[in-house]
């Protein structure tokens, strides 16, 4: 199982790419968790991604391919992979998709979970407060939903368009949500 997992930041990635990786026996390559993983190195280049990921903007196309290529050749023996924020922006999708496909990882599908920006914006005070992530103070959670408008929603059309996206209500609960996803997984991507 190849797939993708879009959404606005606090509408259950992260929640949803774990369980979806335990159930199909595949990695979650989180973009995010990588991406803090480079910060706590303290390197040079950790400390400029960490000026990015304070100010709610992305990190530049060329380090997350890089990043994100990396992973999925890692993940090539199990099978699959569960991609969560990637990508983030249409040249992301495009220029992603051809390196997947030279490698032979392309997706099968792009799940895409919608929540209204109220419960958004709740969620993310909540993890505020759960896990201490210095981007989900109440400047940068603006930000990174304005960030998310501009460059990441027009990737949900972007799939829709190729007829490779799944959409699910985030608003339910986290195992309905799960369910959700499998189901219409094993009717759009039946192999997986
Ligand atoms: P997340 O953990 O998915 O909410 O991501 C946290 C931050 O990491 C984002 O606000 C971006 O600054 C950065 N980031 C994550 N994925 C990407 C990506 N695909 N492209 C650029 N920046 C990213």
């Amino acid at each position: 199982m190849r797939i993708l997992l879009l959404a606005p930041p606090g509408a259950g990635k992260g929640t949803q790419g774990k369980r979806l990786a335990e159930h199909y026996g595949v990695p979650h390559i989180a973009t995010g968790d990588l991406l803090r993983a480079h910060v706590e190195q303290g390197t040079d280049v950790g400390r400029e991604i960490k000026r990015i990921l304070d100010s709610g903007e992305l990190v530049s196309d060329d380090l997350v391919l890089a990043m994100v290529l990396t992973a999925m050749e890692d993940a090539r023996e199990a099978g699959g992979y569960i991609l969560d924020g990637y990508p983030r922006n249409v040249h992301q999708a495009i220029e992603g998709n051809a390196a997947a496909a030279s490698i032979g990882m392309q997706a099968q599908a792009a799940i895409y979970l919608s929540a209204e920006e109220g419960e958004l914006i709740r969620r993310l005070h909540v993890r505020a407060s759960e896990e201490d992530r210095d981007d989900d103070t109440d400047d940068v959670i603006h930000q990174r939903l304005e960030t998310y408008q501009t460059e990441t929603a027009p990737v949900i059309e972007h799939y829709r368009g190729r007829g490779m996206l799944i959409e699910v209500d985030g608003m339910q609960s986290i195992e309905q949500v799960t369910a959700e996803i499998v189901n219409k997984l094993a009717v759009s991507v039946p192999e997986g």
